[in-house]
C-alpha cells in the first residue's frame, strides 16, 4: 500500500486530499499542527470507513517536528507529499508587522523546504517520489492586500519547476497546483457578499470546492510522466 503525506490535512483543502487519497488506496498521513480534534474525527471517519489513515502533529515551518514525523514512519518516508500546509494573511504591505511576514513566508515557504529537504533522501534511495505542491492563482498573478502571501505562492511555484529539474533524474516528480477560490475557512473574513462577488468573477460562476483540489491532487499522484507543471484549478478565476 502505498504511503501519502498530506501537510495541513486537518481541515479544508487538505482533508479533502486526505479523503480522496485513502478512498484511492492509500495509507494518508493527516497532519495538523493546531486543529488536533479535527485531525482525529477525520481520522477515525476514515477507519471507521475501511480506509487506512493516521493523524501526526507537526508544525512543518519547523524542521526538528518535520523530522520526528517522519522518523514516526516505518520506511522513513511517504511515497507521496502534498505540501498543502498554509497561511493567509489579508493587509496592506506597509501595515505588516515582522511576524506576520515570518508566520506567511516560514509555514508557506520554509514549509516546503522542510518538507522536501527530510523526504528526498529516501525518495531518492527509492528511485521513485510524488511530490506535489499546493500554491494558489495568486502566486501567478499577485493580489493586491495579499502581497507577501503573493509572493510566497511564487516561490513555491519557482521551488516547484526548479525541484522537478533536480530530481527528475531520480525518478521523482514535483507538481504544484494552484487553487482560484475554494470554499473553506481561509475565506473566513470574507462575508457572503464578497464570496457571491467571486463567484461571478469566476467563469465557471461558483467557488471551488476542497474536492476540486483534491482531484487534481489525485491526477499528480497518479501520473509517472507529468513533472514540473503548475496547475490552476480556479474556475476560470485569475486567468
Ligand atoms: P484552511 O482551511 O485554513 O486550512 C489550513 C490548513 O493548514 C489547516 O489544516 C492547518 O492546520 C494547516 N496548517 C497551517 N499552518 C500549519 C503549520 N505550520 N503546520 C502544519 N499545518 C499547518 O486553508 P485551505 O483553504 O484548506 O488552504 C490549503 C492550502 O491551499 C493552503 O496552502 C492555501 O494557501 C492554499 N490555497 C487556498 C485557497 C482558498 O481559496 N481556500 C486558494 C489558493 C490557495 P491546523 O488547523 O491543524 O493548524
Amino acid at each position: 500500500m502505498k504511503t501519502a503525506l498530506i501537510t495541513g490535512a486537518s481541515r479544508g483543502i487538505g482533508a479533502a486530499i486526505a479523503e480522496s487519497f485513502a478512498g484511492s488506496g492509500y495509507h494518508v498521513i493527516i497532519n495538523y499542527n493546531k486543529s488536533r480534534t479535527a485531525a482525529e474525527a477525520l481520522c477515525a471517519r476514515l477507519s471507521s470507513a475501511g480506509r487506512s489513515a493516521e493523524c501526526i502533529r507537526a508544525d512543518v515551518s519547523k524542521p526538528d517536528e518535520v523530522a520526528k514525523l517522519l522518523a514516526l514512519l516505518p520506511d522513513g518516508s511517504p511515497d507521496t507529499v502534498v505540501n498543502n500546509a498554509g497561511v493567509a494573511h489579508y493587509g496592506l504591505l506597509q501595515d505588516m508587522t515582522d511576524g506576520e511576514y515570518s508566520m506567511v513566508m516560514d509555514t508557506n515557504v520554509r514549509g516546503v523546504f522542510n518538507v522536501c529537504r527530510a523526504v528526498l533522501p529516501r525518495m531518492i534511495s527509492k528511485k521513485s517520489g510524488r511530490i506535489i505542491n499546493i500554491s494558489s492563482v495568486w502566486g501567478r498573478r499577485g493580489a493586491a492586500c495579499e502581497a507577501i502571501y503573493s509572493a510566497s505562492k511564487a516561490a513555491v511555484i519557482g521551488l516547484t519547476r526548479a525541484l522537478a529539474k533536480e530530481v527528475g533524474p531520480s525518478g521523482i516528480t514535483v507538481n504544484c497546483i494552484c487553487p482560484g477560490v475554494i470554499d473553506t475557512d481561509m475565506l473566513s473574513s470574507f462575508s457572503d457578499g464578497d464570496k457571491a462577488a467571486m463567484a461571478s468573477d469566476t467563469p465557471l460562476m461558483r467557488l471551488g470546492l476542497a474536492s476540486d483540489v483534491a482531484a487534481a491532487a489525485l491526477f499528480f499522484a497518479q501520473s509517472g510522466f507529468v513533472t514540473g507543471q503548475i496547475l490552476d484549478v480556479s474556475g476560470g478565476f485569475a486567468l
